[in-house]
């Protein structure tokens, strides 16, 4: 994996463009990864997860949507978590772009799996990927065989599942679907660009199967709740995520309510 490389903004591929957030920290790695997408010569820009709202960055992403030639004309949030999505509204109203995601309630229109979208040419398909949170959605780019995941997949690490909100069967399920689509590239939420997303989504759904059983083996060795749990399996945790962490053995002990023997992750195993 490219665990230990850093994020640097720049192009990606001939339609992407990475804009680092200065908002570094224990849950955000090197800070947010935002998306600047450009058909060349579309005249239209699509952001993906604004970040915080710190007027320095978000003018970085109507900059690098100019020097492509395009002004921004839609702000897509992979999540309505602040770290992805806190100056969303700051963007839109300096742009007159809508706000578009899942959860209504942070977004000036809904998006739903399956809904595809064309921004100057640019064909984005939205899939429905939760897991890390329920809202949580990731956009395909065909012609970069690139799909952006927001919080599903890391370029590093494995993500939250925050319970109730995130559910360990519908991250299994979310990251099948994306192992399917087999795209060239991942362009996560944070950390960097996951040039071989076949061998890292393969790791991440073993890890998911060995996270279970090595909740299934605290419990036999006598942790009884969650934060014995935590403990057992997060010796080295940093403060800032322990509160993360518990909503993730949570999440993994809703799971094991319903297939305590993992029968659900015999092909996975
Ligand atoms: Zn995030």
């Amino acid at each position: 994996m490219s665990a230990g490389s850093a994020v640097t903004s720049g192009p990606v591929t001939e339609r992407v463009e990475l804009v680092l957030a200065p908002n570094p920290g224990p849950m955000t790695f090197d800070g947010t990864n935002s998306w600047v997408l450009v058909e060349p010569g579309g005249g239209e820009a699509v952001v993906v997860d604004p970040g915080p709202d710190d007027p320095g960055h978000l003018g970085r992403l109507v900059a690098v949507a100019a020097r492509r030639g395009a002004v921004i004309s839609r702000i897509l949030l992979t999540h309505r978590h602040g770290d992805h999505a806190e100056g969303a509204r700051a963007l839109a109203d300096r742009t007159g772009a809508p706000v578009l995601a899942s959860d209504g309630r942070c977004a000036d229109g809904v998006l739903r799996g399956g809904d595809v979208l064309d921004a100057g040419g640019l064909r984005v398909e939205v899939l429905a990927t939760p897991g890390h949170s329920r809202d949580s959605l990731s956009f395909a780019l065909p012609a970069d065989s690139a799909v952006l995941t927001g919080d599903t997949v890391l370029g590093r690490g494995a993500p939250a599942i925050l319970h109730p909100d995130g559910r360990v069967a519908d991250m299994i399920a979310s990251l099948r679907a994306l192992r399917s689509r087999h795209a060239g590239l991942v362009l996560p939420g944070h950390g960097p660009v996951v040039s071989e997303p076949g061998r890292v989504l393969d790791a991440a759904l073993r890890a998911r199967a060995r996270r279970l059983e090595s909740v299934v083996h605290a419990r036999r060795g006598g942790s009884a709740d969650v934060a014995e749990i935590v403990d057992a399996l997060y010796p080295a945790l940093h403060p800032h995520v322990r509160r993360a962490a518990e909503a993730t053995v949570r999440a993994h002990l809703a799971y094991l309510d319903t297939d305590p023997d993992l029968t659900a992750l015999e092909a996975i195993r």
